[in-house]
């Protein structure tokens, strides 16, 4: 459940400034589509001045399919062949939801080709993601209208506690409905951007999102443009449609209507129930509602609403707690609640919700939109256009450690998606060496002085080995959190090490462009002082082991051949104080030249006096 955004992939860097990405909800029960106007997310409204898409299909016996609005009015007319809730079902197996079919008004099924469920409509099978994309391809539709330009580029989001199939289902649906879905953003971090919460440093937030039949806290921690979700809780069958269900069955007491034909039935319970909706719509801003159905007169105070939804409301208090408790924070430590959802227009929930966290909410956008408003602040930052909002679900700079002589060895490359896991093998460079220092960068140049230093730590107690002997395994391990975990084993001994890194730390967007522009106009310097450094990694440990060679056959040389060898190793040892690569690789191969005759004879030698020592 990551988190976060900069794009930095090579196609995403040439988004022209002006391309507009839209941002997109995709609900339960309301979709909407936003993007950014001159810096503000403006929610796409249709010719009703209506923003929300209900989340409905339906499929006529011509072929011809209807989605929003057109498609709710079917659910009263023509109920088994409307498809609504359909996230629900997206990327879930049968068994799954097996247990909630009867939720459904239309044929939910296993239809045995894959793992995943089918929804059966007029003798068609079709996946929730083919119904998805219907909905995603009526809200691409309504804002190329409202924009008259063609719209390709989509950032989406989905409850923070989506599964990795659920967000592949919904990437999916983006495709479908013919949209290049740059980021699978989660719902409270959304919610959170519009507020513009981002930007503030490290603070922690509830976001409670009371929709139509769903209920979800997050509780997210926001440090330095990342968002890290703590916790997440809810309920996914309590919303809004419960206090519509609560009001019917308070009206149905009230008149004595267990009995009435009129009022229950699949079209006569709807109509009672679209009357609840409207009763506690009107709730929100009114102190009384009354209407006529049928020629009976339903009223309702907002004391008497208040009551009938106060249960409701306590069981999602009871939800806040928990998440609360899992995130290991208390109600002091959350700065700022932001209220997300219709049903949050309910000022019973606000004030609840206030109470309970002992803040003000935050409640100045429409509830219903602040998902996708800050969807398309997402968008709007992938497109370029905004440089101080930063969210990461990808890495967007390499990581790797600092090897002999300063050179970044990257083990994960930039624009890994996260989690991830990959790890290489080192050993040490001098004899009987015991400890190891491991330090962590993040950069594109080849050297580490160039890049950013993460953090470090020693790999300690190496048992006494010869140098190059030892098998050091370092393992980079980056969780869906964004949080790096390195980890160094000696193999032979099982000596091991772990250190918690956050890879992210203290990066703006701007830096992290300007190290990405800096690796592309010093690649070729870098190269040069790579080659420098290679040679000069490569001097000291022939000058090494030429110092080994001369001390270990002391008694075989003569004085002429001690005296050639330490001639040409001093200037080698000279030549690699400078910069110049091709004197010190001349300087090399001048001693090699000189010392491989003498290494061969001193080996004849060995050879020999252990042949005599042998009892043959
Ligand atoms: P979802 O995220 O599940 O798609 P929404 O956030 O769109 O759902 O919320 C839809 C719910 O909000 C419905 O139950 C609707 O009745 C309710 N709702 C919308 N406006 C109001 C209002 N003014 N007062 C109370 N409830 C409202
Ligand atoms: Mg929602």
């Amino acid at each position: 459940m990551a988190r976060f955004s900069i794009d930095l992939k090579s196609g995403d860097l040439s988004n022209q400034p002006n391309e507009i990405i839209v941002g997109i909800d995709l609900g339960t029960t309301n979709s909407l589509v936003a993007y950014v106007n001159e810096g503000v997310g403006v929610a796409v409204k249709d010719e009703n001045k209506k923003t929300l898409v209900p989340s409905i299909v339906h499929f006529g016996n011509s072929g011809r399919i209807k989605v929003g609005e057109e498609a709710h009015r079917m659910l009263v007319e023509d109920p088994q062949n409307t498809v609504y809730s359909v996230k629900r079902l997206l990327g879930k197996s049968y068994a799954d939801v097996e247990q909630i079919e009867s939720y459904f008004g239309y044929d939910v099924i296993d239809d045995g080709t894959d793992n995943l469920v089918k929804i059966k409509v007029r003798d068609r099978f079709y996946t929730p993601t083919e119904l998805s994309a219907e909905i995603l391809k009526s809200l691409k539709i309504k804002v190329e209208e409202e924009l008259g330009i063609s719209v390709s580029k989509a950032v989406i989001t989905v409850p923070a506690y989506f599964n990795d199939s659920q967000r592949q289902a919904t990437r999916d649906a983006g495709k479908l409905a013919g949209l290049d879905v740059l980021r699978i953003i989660n719902e409270p971090t959304a919610a959170s951007l519009a507020y513009g919460l981002g930007k503030n440093d490290d603070q922690k937030i509830a976001v409670y999102d009371l929709g139509g039949g769903t209920f979800d806290i997050s509780i997210l921690h926001i440090q330095d443009g990342v968002f890290e979700v703590l916790s997440t809780n809810g309920d996914t069958f309590l919303g809004g449609d419960d206090f519509d269900r609560a009001i019917v069955e308070h009206w149905i007491n009230e008149h004595e209507l267990g009995s009435s034909l009129k009022f229950s039935g699949k079209s006569g319970g709807q109509a009672l129930r679209l009357l609840a909706e409207k009763a506690k719509k009107h709730l929100s801003s009114n102190d009384d509602y009354h209407a006529y159905l049928e020629g009976i007169e339903f009223a309702l105070t907002k004391r008497q609403f208040e009551q009938l939804i106060l249960p409701i409301l306590e069981r999602t208090i009871a939800c806040c707690q928990q998440a609360l408790k899992d995130a290991k924070l208390d109600v002091d430590d959350i700065q700022h609640v932001v209220m997300v959802g219709g049903s949050t227009r309910v000022d019973l929930v606000k004030k609840l919700i206030g109470n309970f966290f002992q803040k003000p909410v935050y409640d100045d956008l429409d509830p219903d939109e602040v998902v996708a408003i800050g969807a398309a602040i997402q968008a709007d930052v992938l497109a370029g256009n905004q440089k101080d909002v930063l969210l990461l679900d990808i890495t967007p700079l390499s990581l790797g450690i600092e090897t002999m002589g300063g050179l970044m060895d990257t083990i994960i490359p930039r624009n890994t998606k996260v989690p991830s896991k990959a790890g290489r093998q080192y050993t040490t460079s001098i004899d009987g060496q015991k400890n190891l220092k491991i330090s962590v960068f993040q950069g594109e140049r080849d050297l580490v002085e160039h890049n950013r230093k993460l953090g470090e730590f020693i790999l300690r107690n190496i048992p006494p080995m010869p140098a190059g002997l030892p098998k050091i395994e370092v393992q980079f391990i980056i969780n869906a959190d964004g949080i790096l975990k390195v980890k160094a084993k000696e193999l032979r001994s099982g000596v091991e090490q772990v250190i918690d890194i956050k890879p992210t730390y203290g990066i703006s967007e701007e830096d992290m462009g300007r190290m990405l522009l800096d690796s592309i106009q010093n690649a070729q310097t870098d190269m040069n002082s790579r080659a420098i450094l290679e040679a000069k990694n490569e001097g000291n440990h022939i000058v090494h082991s030429t110092e080994k060679f001369l001390e270990q056959n002391k008694e075989v040389l003569s004085p002429s051949e001690v005296e050639g060898i330490i001639s040409l190793k001093n200037d080698l040892k000279s030549a690699i104080t400078g910069d110049d690569k091709d004197l010190i690789n001349s300087a090399i191969q001048d001693l090699n030249l000189y010392s491989a005759p003498i290494a061969h004879k001193v080996m004849d030698i060995v050879i020999r006096k252990a042949m005599k020592g042998q009892k043959v």
